[in-house]
This record gives structure tokens, C-alpha cells and sequence, in this order.
């Protein structure tokens, strides 16, 4: 009798585990969604794994604006405030539920929004290459263009950021998070620029690209060695998703994308990827589609044309997303 109980308890437990397993995977909400030039709104996500409770940013061209405008359409509704807290629910996710910054690179569009936010933020690590960490305290927190929040630097080190420099190509715990993260370098008009591959404790994972030229037109193997690297995952059906960048349509000559990728350049990039893993291979996969500037121009908006030309040559079957400011995601 006990044992029978024991099994179907055990029975039930594993099928519990089993859904668990089937029902994990990752959340993001879009904080910043164009490429520029809007200010309080450009490339941010943050991110978690959906075993976890806590953030990173995904860079942070927006932060507090795009709190706000998450939290009035609702992607924050499951979260709720302790009535212990002294902070409003923008305040209370950038300091409690954000665990540190991951910055693709150092330019402006990517960063201003911690650094506009930084003096009324938490204690945090600042996640980068090397080359990003040097942008960010050489050209930012540096007592000319904002106090030094960092712990490295010029003058004065407030050290609410700690420079966490990541090595190339090598799995690194993320703090107060149960996620792992591998920064993979990427040549962005001839700069660094870098890709962010996240693995939950169930080993699925997600890529977040931040700024990047074709390797054709970069004469790089950069995206050549990340695809190689994503293979495994992609076999195994444990790669959720991507976030990577179009900034121009294909209108755009190759001399003039300073570093960025055109539809048709994405689907070669992604062509490369597929080849590597079999055909057939990225059927259904997300790709969520960043970086796509803000136009003030009268006419088409730049936005619908990129969507138009990557599904006209959506052979691969991926599912393009174009979230806005605001948007939550789940992989
Ligand atoms: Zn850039």
C-alpha cells in the first residue's frame, strides 16, 4: 500500500518535473526597441530566465522610460510591489529585480539610459568585454560627462558599478541569477562589439546580438565563429531564441551600413547558421528584430519595410517579431 502511494506519489512528482522541463525557457520585456534616434526609447531588454525571478539588462540605451511604459502596458502585472518597499514599481524593479547591466558595446544608443539612471540606482555588475568596460568609464563615468559610478576609472570611484570584465568564448556565472552567460566578440564597422549567449540551469539557451556588420563586409570570421558555437543547441533544440539587429533596409549599399546588418544580409548570416546545422533547421525559431531607427521621414516607415523584405526571402521559416517599447516576450 505504502509503496504503491510512494510510486504514485513519485509518478506524480516526475510528471510535475517533466512539465516544469517542457514549460522553462526565457522571458524578455522590450524597455527600447529602435536603433536610434528617439531618445527614451532605444535598444534595451530585460531578461530572465522563467526558473528565476531576477533581470539582467540586455544593454541599456533606455532604462527608466522604458519601465514606465512596460509597467502602463501591463508586462509587469505579475509582479508585485512588497507593501514593505519604499519604491514605485519602476523604482522597485530597477533596484530590486535588475541584477546587472550586459553592454553589447560602449556608444551612446546602447547605454544612456543606465547612465541617465545610474544616480538613483542599486549596487550592480556592469557585464562586458573589456574593450566595452573601457568605453564606458573612459567616455562616461569619468567626472567630465557624469560622475564615475564605476569602480575603476577617473577619480573618484563611487563603485556602484563593478566592471565585470567577461572572458572570450567562456561560460561565466551571472550574479543573484541561476544563469550563465558567454560573450562572443563581434566586429561592428571595425569596432568590438559582442553577442551575449545566456544557458539556464536546464542547459537551453538564448542570444542576444548587439551591433554587428556582415562578415562579408566586416572581413571577419566573428558571426561565422557564433553560429559555429550556437550548432550544438540548435541540434539539440535547446537554442529559445535570438535578438539581433537590422538597422537598414536593403536599399542601403554595403559601403554605407557602418557596421550593421540589411534583411538580406540577416537571412545570409542566418543561411550560414542553417547550413552548418542542416536544412530545415531554424523552422519556427524567434528572432526578434532590433535596432530598426526611428524615421522622420514622411512615407513608408522603415520598420514595415524591413519586415516586408525579410519576409519576402523568409526561406529558413523563422518567426520574425518586431516587439515595441513596452512588450513582453516569453521563448
Ligand atoms: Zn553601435
Amino acid at each position: 500500500m505504502l509503496k504503491t502511494k510512494l510510486a504514485v506519489l513519485i509518478g506524480c512528482l516526475s510528471l510535475g518535473a517533466a512539465f516544469n522541463v517542457s514549460a522553462a525557457g526565457f522571458e524578455a520585456v522590450t524597455l527600447g526597441s529602435k536603433g536610434g534616434i528617439q531618445d527614451g526609447n532605444l535598444t534595451a531588454f530585460m531578461f530572465k530566465s522563467e526558473l528565476d525571478s531576477h533581470y539582467v539588462m540586455l544593454d541599456a540605451g533606455s532604462v527608466v522610460n522604458g519601465l514606465i511604459v512596460a509597467e502602463e502596458k501591463g508586462a509587469f502585472d505579475d509582479i508585485d510591489v512588497p507593501s514593505e518597499s519604499p519604491y514605485t514599481k519602476e523604482g522597485y524593479l530597477l533596484k530590486e529585480k535588475i541584477k546587472g547591466y550586459m553592454i553589447s558595446h560602449a556608444h551612446l544608443d546602447h547605454v544612456a539610459g543606465m547612465v541617465i539612471s545610474s544616480p538613483d540606482d542599486s549596487k550592480k555588475p556592469i557585464y562586458g568585454l573589456a574593450s566595452t568596460n573601457e568605453g564606458l568609464m573612459n567616455n562616461y563615468f569619468n567626472w567630465s560627462a557624469w560622475p564615475n559610478f564605476g569602480n575603476e576609472g577617473n577619480g573618484f570611484k563611487i563603485s556602484q558599478y563593478t566592471y565585470t570584465d567577461l572572458p572570450q568564448y567562456e561560460w561565466q556565472p551571472v550574479a543573484d541569477t541561476s544563469m550563465q552567460v558567454m560573450a562572443m566578440p563581434l566586429s561592428h564597422s571595425g569596432g568590438q562589439s559582442t553577442a551575449f549567449l545566456l544557458k539556464d540551469k536546464q542547459g537551453d539557451v538564448f542570444v542576444y546580438f548587439g551591433d554587428t556588420g556582415p562578415d562579408a563586409v566586416e572581413k571577419s570570421d566573428a558571426l561565422n565563429k557564433v553560429w559555429s558555437t550556437l550548432t550544438p543547441f540548435v541540434k539539440q533544440g535547446q537554442l529559445k531564441g535570438m535578438v539581433i539587429e537590422v538597422s537598414f533596409t536593403n536599399e542601403t549599399p554595403d559601403k554605407a551600413l557602418f557596421g550593421h546588418l540589411t534583411p538580406n544580409w540577416l537571412v545570409k548570416e542566418l543561411s550560414v547558421l542553417e547550413s552548418m546545422v542542416g536544412k530545415g533547421s531554424l523552422k519556427d525559431l524567434d528572432v526578434v528584430v532590433s535596432h530598426i531607427k526611428y524615421s522622420l521621414k514622411k512615407g513608408d516607415d522603415p520598420q514595415v519595410v524591413i519586415k516586408r523584405q525579410l519576409d519576402a526571402i523568409n526561406t529558413l521559416g523563422v518567426n520574425f517579431l518586431f516587439p515595441e517599447q513596452g512588450d513582453a516576450l516569453t521563448f
